[in-house]
């Protein structure tokens, strides 16, 4: 037996976003050209990106395709940065590493703003890091909507408005919120916000930036002036189509959240019926419906894996971009999980096609091993 757990590292690709891609390949022709396969390329476009703008509430014209969710927040922060001249970034302690990086290249002081121990940025220090900035500074801040490896939801509108008031600007990292809850560009009050296509069931390498309307970008990718100069190179027109139908079914989708979310919760009890000291990380807090983060005493998160690994179940530990690195993630250390905890930490995520009789074989096979390692000896 084989079961994907796993869906926040990506989703399985969707049969529909499969098939744009297919029909795009039979079909090439450079969106740039004038001849009619160019022009058929680049109506294809247009329509992708009309879905893209209407699912995350933006004009047409304000959505920018990148080379994917990394590339997306890289050319949201740096590019706001660059075209407001802003001053300052500031940055929550829970970021991925793709908004971390780039904040330490722009030679601009980075200020990283503390989470509480559930996980949500603290806004009253937030509130007084803008406070303390002088009255001619620019700030911008980077705030993801929810997190990858806890799921916890972040309360961007209100970062929004304190950073909109102090003078700065927002960019938002919604890529694992995006096809997990609503995620509107106005409603966040972002100034721009980024997605990924494959974390939706779309092509792996595919991304979104979609800006507020008259918010100006510079480029962090130069060449022929496409994307409306945004983002220079040809555009990866399967990759566009793909994102654009997998979009669409993602956005229909939105009605399993609820049940969706059940599962992980009769997960989540059933697991702590096992393993009763085990810590639900970002429990408390506000969470996407399909993720668990599960940190167990004594239960190490490698042995985790590498069981469940073996037992045919697919579960990840700290974000899948640092795995085969063994250590506690910058996360759950921003968590104040104590050190051994959080080398325990394991992920699972949920999607569309995971089914109870799954979740129910996984804590059999996750119950074992925790009795083999943790209860060996006892009683
Ligand atoms: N931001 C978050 C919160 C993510 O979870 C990821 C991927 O794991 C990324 C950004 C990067 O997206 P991509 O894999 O499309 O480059």
């Amino acid at each position: 037996m084989s079961v994907y757990l796993d869906y926040n590292a990506t989703a399985p690709l969707r049969a529909e976003a499969r098939a744009a891609m297919l029909a795009v390949f039979d079909a090439p022709g450079n969106p740039s050209s004038v001849h009619e396969a160019g022009r058929r390329a680049r109506a294809a476009i247009d329509d992708a990106r009309r879905t893209l703008a209407s699912a995350l509430g933006a004009a047409d014209g304000d959505v920018v395709f990148t080379a994917g969710g990394t590339e997306a927040n890289n050319l949201g922060l740096l590019g706001l940065a660059k075209a407001n001249d802003c001053t300052h970034f500031i940055v929550s302690a829970v970021e991925h590493s793709c908004i971390r990086v780039a904040a330490g290249t722009a030679g601009l002081p980075v200020e990283t703003i503390a989470v509480t121990s559930d996980g949500m940025i603290d806004l009253e220090e937030l509130q007084a890091r803008l406070d303390t900035l002088p009255g001619d500074a620019r700030p911008l801040l980077a705030l993801m909507t929810a997190n990858n490896e806890t799921g916890v939801i972040q309360p961007v509108q209100q970062a929004a408005n304190m950073v909109h008031e102090a003078g700065g600007f927002i960019h938002v990292d919604a890529v694992q919120a995006f096809g997990k809850m609503p995620v509107r560009l106005a409603d966040m009050g972002a100034d721009t916000l980024a997605v990924s296509a494959h974390k939706i069931g779309g092509p792996m390498g595919m991304g979104a930036l979609a800006l507020a309307c008259g918010t100006k970008l510079a480029p962090t990718a130069f060449g022929g002036g496409q994307e409306s100069g945004r983002r220079g190179g040809t555009e990866n027109v399967p990759g566009i189509a793909g994102f654009a139908a997998a979009t669409n079914t993602a956005m229909k989708d939105l009605d399993e959240c609820e049940r969706i979310a059940a599962l992980r919760d009769h997960l989540q009890s059933r697991l702590l019926a096992v393993a009763p000291g085990a810590v639900v990380v970002g429990g408390n807090a506000p969470r996407l419906c399909n993720t668990l983060c599960l940190a167990t005493p004594g239960f190490a998160a490698d042995t985790q894996l590498m069981s469940m690994d073996l037992a045919g179940f697919a579960i990840s530990s700290g974000s899948a971009c640092s795995s085969g690195k063994v250590k506690a993630s910058v996360v759950m250390l921003a968590m104040n999980l104590p050190g051994d905890l959080a080398a325990n930490a394991v992920r699972i995520s949920l999607g569309k096609n995971t089914r109870q009789d799954e979740l129910d074989a996984f804590v059999a096979a996750w119950g074992e091993a925790y009795g083999r390692v943790c209860l060996k000896g006892s009683g």
